[in-house]
């Protein structure tokens, strides 16, 4: 039988944006000494407004190359998607047919447009393939910045950015005060990642992490010897979720991700992690 103080502790966290799947999850909250975060949509708030965008090709122009962008864009659900789907319809531009869509899990998009192949890709995605970041694409460190191939053809980036949420910065010192260690896994290039991991002074960060890489992390903190708790959105993040001692699957995400985590974080923000650890504590504390 479930312990009253427990089940009723339970059924209060979920009034706090958790639902708690199984009830050594909550036990096992209590003795997190590692919490590695998704960056995107957690620890900021995932809404990303274009800020910048530029063609890099002679017989496309900016419009154009936005146009193109968004049309590939509104098939994808990424947050990134979103901020630049947004934009174009500011802009009041039409928008393409695409066809053969396609992610490329954890480096981008792309689809064919009039019988050309477009993709959209991340700094990571152009380094593997040998292109040279342009200079001008370089903006401040928090900015996102995609990049726009044409088949072969670097022809455009945009650059995007997102804010911490205010909430994490409190969540972050309340799970650091109770002597967690603070990690960041991000799909997202060194420079943001950086950054934003030193606005919430974080113990580090791993950034352009591919979504398969994940469980890798969880281990490594494990076999240095921390109990470690991570989030994760994406179908990718099931074995990750799985393999960590508290696996959370964020409000967002999808089904996967939630059937596999131990808890989910209904609105994806950490300061509902920071009351879980408390609460946790203070429960059992009652128990004893
Ligand atoms: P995160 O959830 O940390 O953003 P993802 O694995 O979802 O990580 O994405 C990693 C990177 O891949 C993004 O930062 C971006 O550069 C690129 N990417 C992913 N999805 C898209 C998309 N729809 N459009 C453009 N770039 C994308
Ligand atoms: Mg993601």
């Amino acid at each position: 039988a479930i312990p009253l103080v427990v089940a009723i502790s339970t059924s209060v966290s979920a009034g706090k944006g958790l639902l708690i799947r199984n009830r050594t999850a909550f036990e096992n909250a209590r003795k997190i000494t590692a919490m590695v975060f998704d960056k995107t949509g957690t620890l900021t708030e995932g809404n990303f407004g274009v800020s910048r965008y530029e063609s890099l090709s002679d017989d496309l122009d900016k419009k154009e190359l936005l146009a193109h962008t968004a049309s590939l864009e509104q098939e994808s659900e990424h947050p990134i998607a979103m901020g630049i789907v947004k934009k174009a319809k500011e802009k009041e531009l039409g928008l393409l047919t695409v066809k053969a869509f396609e992610a490329l899990t954890g480096k981008g998009i792309q689809g064919k447009i009039d019988g050309e192949l477009w993709k959209v890709v991340s700094p990571g995605y152009l380094e593997e393939n040998n292109i040279s970041i342009p200079e001008k694409s370089q903006g401040n460190e928090a900015e996102t910045i995609v990049f726009v191939l044409r088949g072969e053809d670097l022809v455009g980036f945009v650059a995007l950015s997102d804010k911490i949420r205010e909430d994490s910065y409190a969540a972050i010192k309340t799970l650091r005060e109770k002597g967690m260690k603070m990690f960041m896994a991000t799909g997202d290039n060194e420079k943001t990642a950086k950054a934003v991991s030193e606005a919430l002074e974080l113990d580090g960060y791993y950034s352009g992490v591919l979504p398969d890489a994940k469980v890798d992390i969880v281990k490594k903190l494990q076999k240095d010897g921390y109990f470690v708790a991570m989030t994760g959105d994406g179908v990718n993040d099931a074995p990750a979720l799985a393999q960590a001692d508290v696996g959370i699957a964020v409000g967002s995400g999808t089904d996967v991700a939630a059937e596999t985590a131990d808890i989910i974080l209904v609105n994806s923000n950490p300061k509902d992690i920071a009351k879980l650890v408390l609460f946790g504590r203070a429960t059992y504390q009652k128990m004893i």
